[in-house]
């Protein structure tokens, strides 16, 4: 079996379970009220603009289908775009994992003779811990992404795939610029349009003076070698455009086969994501254009685990994700604990299936439970990933905690035993009869009813109706 991602580098793995980590979560009553205004408000917009669209279901079906044929011939189309990256000017460089992604970037840069990069929001060097690297080797990465320099300004982590500052409101933003902004102005309001003013200013500086960028990449066109990111700000088309050098990691599951599959993904993420009818910004650009833009651009080919999904028939669906943080919006579970509770960078019902599977189940085996499986996630997911059946193909693999394990295997025993079954009914009947609806299971199974109503018996079980016919 290929390898999972490495441990002890990069932000796959929380530091606590996905329940205790909730569990503090759920008592912090600012970051509940920030999350249920942002995600409501995001819903609201995405909903909106999905409705205009006539074949929005042909769109997703269209967006499933590309995705599940550029999974069955994923080692093809990267050695296509590696051909066409290569024949435009670019370099390829492939990195089995986080280690190995992390020293190709930081050689490139030292390369090139810099001790500062400017980066385009990336959710994959953030997977690698590209910024701790580059720091350990005296290169200083600003984030030029405005949440993303909101979270590195106040020594956070990011807790949304989209909003990565989700959790702050304009007031914490406010002061994390007072306290970490240099120069910023101590006058500074809490007002969107001044708090954007202020970063400005501070970026304007980066983006002059700085020669290398990193950027991630949403999608990579096999046929033309070409790369593309979207974004609202326009910061990431100044990372883009100015700098002499330009290095992009990108996960490998980013390739698409053909340029015309594209326009199927531009309608798709701007709605589903940040309910755009349209992206602000999308940058494309193909190798090297002499005089025009970055001189040197490298591709960074990241696996980290992936060829591991890929291997699973059931799980490799979830490289079909494009990031557009839709099913994080719509999840009852994210909603009330933010994206810190699941300890990965991918959080939310994405991050549930995808962070277990590049890490090995066992290193987060919580994060197959941390979901109601409502199914609101398959049904926002603009490319139709079944997360729910992820879900519960993963919990099958994840260790059960042994009293769960004894219930089940005493379950079995008594299933398998007709005459055994028969006293079971009977014995819950008569416990139904000595108590009243909703009364919980004696410890140690307590844990079960402690937020859930027993299910009542039936008057008659098959057997009895059977019986008496
Ligand atoms: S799983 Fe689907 S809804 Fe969730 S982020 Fe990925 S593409 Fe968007």
């Amino acid at each position: 079996m290929p390898a999972t991602a490495p441990t002890g580098v990069g932000h796959l793995r929380g530091e606590e379970s996905f329940p205790a980590a909730a569990r503090r979560a759920l008592g912090d009553a600012q970051l509940r009220r920030n999350l249920r205004h942002a995600t409501t408000t995001i819903r609201a917009k995405s909903g909106a603009v999905i409705a205009e669209v006539p074949d929005w279901p042909e769109l997703r079906a269209a967006a499933r289908a590309i995705k599940t044929d550029t999974m069955a011939r994923l080692p093809e189309l990267l050695e296509q775009l590696e051909a066409a990256v290569t024949a435009a000017g670019g370099t390829v460089h492939w990195a089995a994992d986080a280690v190995e992604a992390n020293r190709i970037v930081t050689e490139l840069v030292r390369a090139a003779g810099a001790d500062r990069v400017m980066k385009v929001k990336s959710m994959a060097t953030q997977e690698i811990g590209l910024n701790e690297a580059l720091e350990a080797a005296g290169i200083e990465p600003v984030e030029t992404d405005l949440a993303e320099l909101i979270v590195q300004l106040g020594d956070d982590r990011p807790s949304h795939i989209l909003v990565p500052a989700i959790h702050r409101n304009r007031a914490e933003i406010r002061e994390i610029f007072l306290r970490a902004m240099p120069g910023v102005d101590p006058a500074l309001t809490d007002e969107p349009a001044v708090l954007a003013a202020a970063a400005r200013r501070h970026l304007r500086e980066t983006f002059l003076s700085t020669r290398v960028a990193v950027s991630g990449a949403n999608f990579a066109v096999a046929e033309t070698g070409t790369l593309a990111v979207v974004e609202s700000e326009g910061n990431g088309r100044m990372c883009l455009t100015l700098p002499e050098t330009l290095i992009t990691v990108m996960g490998i599951e980013k390739v698409i086969p053909t340029w015309r599959d594209l326009e199927v993904f531009l309608q798709l993420l701007p709605r589903a994501s940040t309910g755009e009818r349209m992206n602000p910004y999308t940058s494309m650009w193909t190798g090297v254009t002499p005089g025009d833009g970055p001189q040197a651009f490298h591709l960074v080919l990241l696996d980290n685990g992936r060829s591991a999904v890929l291997a699973d028939e059931v799980g490799r669906q979830a490289l079909h994700c494009i990031r557009c943080s839709a099913c994080l919006n719509v999840c009852p579970v994210y909603e009330r604990t933010g994206g810190h509770a699941y300890g990965s960078v991918y959080p939310g019902p994405i991050g549930a299936v995808l962070s277990p599977q590049l890490t090995g189940v066992a290193d987060n085996a919580s994060l197959p439970y941390a979901s109601s499986l409502c199914g609101a996630c398959y049904d926002a997911c603009p490319v139709m990933i079944d997360i729910p059946s992820i879900l519960v193909h993963l919990r099958a693999q994840a260790p059960h905690p042994r009293a769960e394990a004894a219930t089940m295997a005493a379950a079995a025993y008594t299933m398998d035993r007709p005459a055994l079954y028969a006293a079971a009914q009977r014995a819950a009947r008569l416990s139904q009869l000595a108590g009243p609806r909703g009364r919980g299971l004696p410890p140690p199974l307590s844990g079960w009813t402690a937020s859930r109503d027993l299910p009542e018996p039936p008057p008659q079980t098959f057997r009895q109706w059977w019986a008496q016919r």
